[in-house]
């Protein structure tokens, strides 16, 4: 599987914020959101072939119970199901971190599926009409939620009016409860989530979604490998 890279780290976001865990960022994308944190995965995607019996062996090499198959979009690495089944082989707890464009019924535990908004839509770019027509599948989702055995849906909110068009989504889709929705502020320094947090604080309190954390950011800042 071509990886950007693989880590040891705290999970910063969702349900299982401050978890220790082993990141495997695989690389590739078939979206090209304007404001990506990892574009070494998928405007610029970097890294090498790896095969999945390595990337078993260095996953198995740290004291974590707990790894993120993360990107980039991981559902359409080819080799996902042979690495998620050699994972579970070995007991690990799996979270997949999805755009939720494609869908295969794959072993993991948590399904943390971020939907993209207009927000990201690289006006202006070669790749906004591609992006505009693949980011959202409805029916994807939907899969996403009835298959799996946990799931989040976490959205990536920069501006109030992604407010309404993510209660529109919601109001697509079935078997969600307010708690398995995460509104994360858009941002990868302290001062612009900061100038995000006070108001998505205040949309959860009214919706009764729950705000998501970067806990990443504040632990190390936006670099790789953490
Ligand atoms: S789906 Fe994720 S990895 Fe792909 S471009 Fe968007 S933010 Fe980046």
């Amino acid at each position: 599987m071509k990886l950007a890279e693989l880590f040891y780290s705290i999970q910063g976001e969702g349900k299982l914020v401050g978890v220790p865990s082993v990141f495997v960022r695989a690389s590739g994308c078939n979206l090209r959101c304007s404001w990506c944190d990892t574009p070494y995965a998928s405007w610029k995607p970097q890294g090498e072939n790896v095969p999945v019996d390595e990337i078993v062996r260095q996953v198995a090499s740290y004291p974590a119970n707990h790894v993120v198959l993360t990107g980039g979009e991981p559902m359409i690495m080819p080799e996902i199901s042979e690495l998620c089944a050699a994972l579970r082989k070995i007991d690990r707890h799996i979270t997949i971190e999805t755009a939720a464009t494609v869908f295969q019924s794959l072993p993991i535990d948590l399904a943390s599926i971020s939907p993209k908004l207009s927000n990201s839509t690289p006006l202006g770019s070669e790749f906004a009409a591609a992006h505009e027509q693949t980011r959202l599948n409805i029916p994807v989702i939907q899969r996403f939620i009835n298959e799996s055995p946990d799931f989040q849906l976490k959205f990536v909110v920069s501006r109030e009016e992604d407010l309404a068009e993510i209660q529109d989504i919601l109001d697509q889709l079935s078997g969600w409860y307010n708690s398995d929705v995460l509104l994360m502020p858009e941002g990868v320094d302290a001062t612009t989530l900061a100038s995000r947090n006070g108001w998505i604080a205040e949309a959860c309190k009214a919706s009764g979604f729950r705000f998501c954390h970067r806990l990443h950011i504040e632990l190390y800042g936006n670099i790789r490998g953490v």
